[in-house]
């Protein structure tokens, strides 16, 4: 099997910039899949069709097509979708969506193919425990809920300077999607039994990075 290092945890952990940054030192491919998740749940959300099992049949979801370009920006039926992906419903859509079977199923057939096609550092929640259970290396990384919608604030307020949302409503959000994700019957967030946990919540980013490089 081609290396893999799952790398699964809640949103807000530090999770993206840290297997971002062990992809590059690696010189491996980084395979942001919540990112597949938002892409996905932004193509269904935006033709309206309804979030249930029922309305999202693999016939449907076969007309999406989700792959990344050369330089690793997302692309919906071949538009770059990276800045559209990166809205809280965006976010709200990857977890509603995120539920259903047919969705997972073609995504984690889409993930098996792209990661097992190079070297891949491989990011989501359930990669260590579905996608890839036998990854050569697996990590799972927390930090506190405050902690977490804090980090989220920042990124929001960084992007969009102006933007109506509180801390108190990304902590709320977090609450539910972290609660919902947890939930789900299928694929849901949890630390396979093999998997090192990270606590990042005290932690730089470097130090993480350097905790998951010494395990190489
Ligand atoms: O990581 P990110 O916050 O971008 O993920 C968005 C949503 O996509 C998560 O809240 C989760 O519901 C879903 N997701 C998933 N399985 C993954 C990655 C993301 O269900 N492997």
């Amino acid at each position: 099997m081609v290396a893999v290092i799952a790398i699964d945890g809640p949103s807000g952990s530090g999770k993206s910039t840290v297997a971002k940054l062990v992809a590059e030192k690696l010189g491996w491919f980084y395979l942001n899949t919540g990112a597949m998740y938002r892409a996905v749940g932004i193509s269904l959300a935006g033709r309206n069709i309804p979030c249930s099992e029922q309305a999202v049949s693999d016939s449907v979801l076969e007309s999406i097509d989700v792959d990344f370009d050369a330089e690793g920006h997302i692309l919906l039926n071949g538009e770059d979708v990276s800045d559209r992906i990166q809205s809280p419903e965006a976010a709200r859509y990857a977890s509603d969506y995120s539920k259903l079977s047919a969705v997972r199923r073609r995504m984690t057939a889409l993930q098996r193919k792209i990661g097992l096609s190079r070297p891949s550092v491989v990011e989501g929640r359930d990669i260590g425990t579905v996608v890839f259970p036998d990854a050569d290396y697996k990590f799972f990384i927390v930090a506190s809920p405050e902690e977490r919608a804090r980090r989220r604030y920042a990124q929001l307020k960084e992007k969009d300077p102006e933007t109506p949302a509180t801390l108190d409503d990304i902590l709320k959000q977090q609450q539910e999607r972290d609660s919902q994700d947890a939930k789900r019957a299928l694929a849901p967030l949890k630390q396979a039994t093999d998997a090192i946990l990270i606590d990042t919540t005290e932690k730089t980013i470097d130090e993480v990075v350097e905790r998951i490089l010494a395990e190489m």
